[in-house]
């Protein structure tokens, strides 16, 4: 048996399809806990798709998922003529609240305070008392150097500070797992760098981190794997530096001659 929440990420020949239009085309991928592994590839090559199947947010047509050693969406049935059942809602939303997720476009509560966005679902989803949720914000907001402006709304803060609040709201539920969807895509020039040194410091303290992302410098000097996607298949893997200075694929090539 596989701990809970042991930080590990499984894939088994993922398909994922979107009316006739085969996104995920059967992906592999195993990750082990504390592992920090960016994805690249071409825009509409799945990546994003990719990271919402693993944190529940779509429903996959055909391999498995596992996060933290349990299938995400699904439990085995004894002996039923369907081995699989789905998940009910609340058992789904009770694996997805260990998987942590940022987006491009930080998406947090325009109609909240920094300190409201990131105790809401520690004290919903996890039950935290009002006292205990406000001391570990503090601590996560603290963490991102955004403890000052606890009390701002998100349209006075910078894009930079707001992705970082993002990241705080994501920690303040302890998850084993973090995934990043181009978290500085959104971001001015110079902004990246201060949520670079953010993702940074993450990628020290244990966190399992899937990180989609078009920085290759951040994925080729912090990840320690870097996979290449193109048309919903994994086409490259391996550790960064290989992938960056002597590519296998051709497709792999030809992306990397395009962007770095
Ligand atoms: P990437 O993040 O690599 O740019 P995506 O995962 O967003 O790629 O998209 C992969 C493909 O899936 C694209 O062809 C996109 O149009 C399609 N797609 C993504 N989400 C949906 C959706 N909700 N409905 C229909 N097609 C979708
Ligand atoms: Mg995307």
């Amino acid at each position: 048996m596989t701990q809970p929440n042991d930080g590990t990420v499984s894939l088994d020949k993922v398909v994922k399809r979107f009316g006739t239009n085969t996104v995920l085309d059967g992906v592999s991928l195993d990750i082990t806990k504390g592992e920090v592994v960016a994805i690249i590839g071409p825009s509409g090559s799945g990546k994003s798709t990719l990271l919402r199947c693993i944190n529940g947010l779509e429903k996959i047509d055909g391999g498995s998922i596992l996060v933290n050693g349990e299938e995400i969406g699904r439990r085995p049935t004894p002996n039923g003529r369907h081995p699989y059942a789905e998940l009910k809602p609340q058992e789904l939303a009770r694996q997805r609240a260990h998987i942590g997720m940022v987006f491009q476009s930080f998406n947090l509560f325009p109609s909240m305070t920094v300190l409201e966005n990131v105790t809401l679902a520690p004290r919903t989803v996890l039950g935290l008392s009002a006292e205990k949720a406000r001391a570990s914000a503090l601590e996560h907001l603290g963490a991102v150097a955004m403890a000052d402006f606890a009390d701002r709304y998100p349209r006075t803060l910078s894009g930079g500070q707001q992705q970082r609040v993002a990241i705080a709201r994501a920690l303040a539920m302890e998850p084993s797992v973090m995934l990043f969807d181009e978290p500085t895509s959104a971001l001015d020039p110079e902004l990246v760098g201060e949520v670079i040194r953010v993702l940074k410091d993450l990628a020290t303290r244990g966190f399992t981190m899937i990180v989609v992302t078009h920085e290759m410098g951040f994925a080729r000097d912090v990840c320690d794997r870097v996979i290449f996607m193109e048309g919903g298949e994994i086409v490259e893997s391996g550790a960064a530096r290989g992938v960056f200075t002597s590519p296998i694929n051709v497709r792999t090539q030809q992306f990397l001659q395009r962007v770095l």
